[in-house]
């Protein structure tokens, strides 16, 4: 189904910093998180310098893209500031000063005891035929105008006045022009292979143009998949979404951790807490980070009880009863090391499932045999140990944080596989 009767917004973000590096567009980020909270989505956010001729294509381009335009910036009273000139160059029209905005515009002046500066003038100017849209904060009111049907908002570039402006006059004046069209959301989080690997097992799900989207963002080897349905109202939108979601949970199988911003942590400790039973880890590599990730989960200490980062050999013997002879004969970095890490953690901590990471985090260290990012993971539990081997790659701290993610992993998917234990 596509989505030809859903309204759509288009953003233009104006000013020169944005286009120098300067300043984070963080406007229409904020924009389109509101906008999404009324089910109209955002096709598409553009950014223009400060010139006029430049500001009138963009607005021209985004009417034509979606229903609604929301600008911001450039209303401020200096030379460098022309996007009223150019809603009033596009709409057609002239600005026209407008007494009730002066006279506010000097009360504000007033009230700090300035005597207004005559180039603030042009701040009570709206192109004929708009309406102003008050500016309780500022100096600068916005605009709102309609054209060939398209309705068209200019707010102040500054932050918080164009939240409380969006807020206060826009979203509600949006809501009705929405109707019941409504946005549903489901976020599937996945970890486990690659973004192809995914694409592959899902088949067309992530084409352009189909009602569902299916977007797909990773970071850290997190795969987030956002099923966005549009329909005419919240029950049809609610049900596209539900299927989309049961298609891909069927096509992704385990791969599929959690939902919206569940954490592999977090998965892992509910799993425990559900089952009640206990963890410790042995980390070298990661130095700390897997018990940092597991103990960032509020009531964590319900199940986790130890954990040991021994860096070195000495320490994976003292402390872990890794025997010498198996990390001479092997190396530090080994799968006998890493299960001999785990299991002497289960031992010494008394818990149900240990898990050990020992590895190569670079850059130095790496050899022919044994490369940078060579990570061995054990987890241990009352029925025996797993091991893997993986080489991750890109810096230091990506080694880390996917050696660390992935143990969480292996052990998700030990805990799915083994159940709950017998009471
Ligand atoms: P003013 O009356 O303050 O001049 P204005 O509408 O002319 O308002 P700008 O001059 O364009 O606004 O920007 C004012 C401030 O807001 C600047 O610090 C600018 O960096 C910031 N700003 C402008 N646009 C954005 C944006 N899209 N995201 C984040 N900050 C922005």
């Amino acid at each position: 189904m596509g989505d030809e009767h859903i309204k759509k917004a288009a953003l233009v973000s104006i000013g020169n910093e944005l286009l120098n590096g300067k300043t984070v567009d963080t406007n229409a980020a904020y924009i389109a998180g509101r906008l999404r909270t009324i089910s109209l989505p955002v096709v598409s956010v553009h950014t223009a310098p400060d010139e006029q001729p430049a500001i009138e294509r963009t607005l021209a381009l985004a009417a034509r893209e979606a229903d609604i335009v929301v600008a911001t910036g450039g209303l401020g009273p200096t030379d460098d500031d022309v996007t009223r000139q150019a809603f009033a160059g596009f709409l057609g029209v002239e600005l026209v000063l407008r007494p009730e905005l002066l006279e506010k515009l000097k009360e504000f002046f007033d009230r700090r005891g300035i005597e207004m500066p005559a180039r603030n003038s042009i701040q009570a100017c709206v192109p004929q035929g708009a309406s102003a849209i008050e500016n309780n904060m500022g100096t600068a009111p916005g605009i709102w105008a309609w054209k060939d049907g398209k309705r068209l908002f200019a707010l102040p570039g500054v932050p918080a006045e164009m939240r409380h402006m969006f807020d206060t006059q826009v979203l509600p004046e949006l809501r009705p022009l929405v109707g019941g069209q409504a946005i549903a959301v489901r976020r599937l989080k996945c970890f486990g292979a690659g973004e192809s690997k995914v694409a592959e097992r899902i088949g067309d799900a992530m084409e352009r143009g189909r009602n569902p989207l299916v977007n797909c963002t990773v970071h850290a080897g997190i795969i987030s998949l956002e099923v966005v349905a549009s329909a005419a109202d919240r029950p049809e939108a609610e049900k596209m979404a539900e299927r989309e979601e049961c298609s891909l949970r069927t096509a992704l199988g385990q791969l599929v951790y959690g939902t919206n911003d569940q954490t592999l942590a977090e998965v892992v400790g509910e799993a425990l807490v559900r089952t009640g039973q206990t963890l410790a880890v042995a980390e070298s590599c990661t130095g700390g980070l897997l018990a940092e990730l597991i103990t960032d989960i509020p009531g964590s200490s319900r199940y986790f009880t130890y954990g040991w980062v021994t860096y070195s050999n000495e320490a994976k013997c003292t402390e872990l009863e890794v025997p010498r002879e198996m990390i001479d004969m092997h190396g530090a970095v080994s799968e006998q090391v890493a299960r001999a890490m785990a299991q002497g953690a289960r031992r010494k901590a008394g818990t149900d499932y240990a898990v050990a990471i020992t590895g190569i985090a670079g850059p130095g260290g790496g050899s022919e045999q044994k490369p940078v990012g060579l990570v061995y993971i054990a987890v241990d539990n009352r029925d025996g140990t797993d091991t893997s081997r993986y080489i991750f790659s890109f810096d230091r701290s990506s080694v880390r944080l996917r050696a660390a993610q992935t143990a969480l992993n292996t052990l998700r998917l030990k805990l799915n596989l083994t159940g709950p234990v017998p009471i």
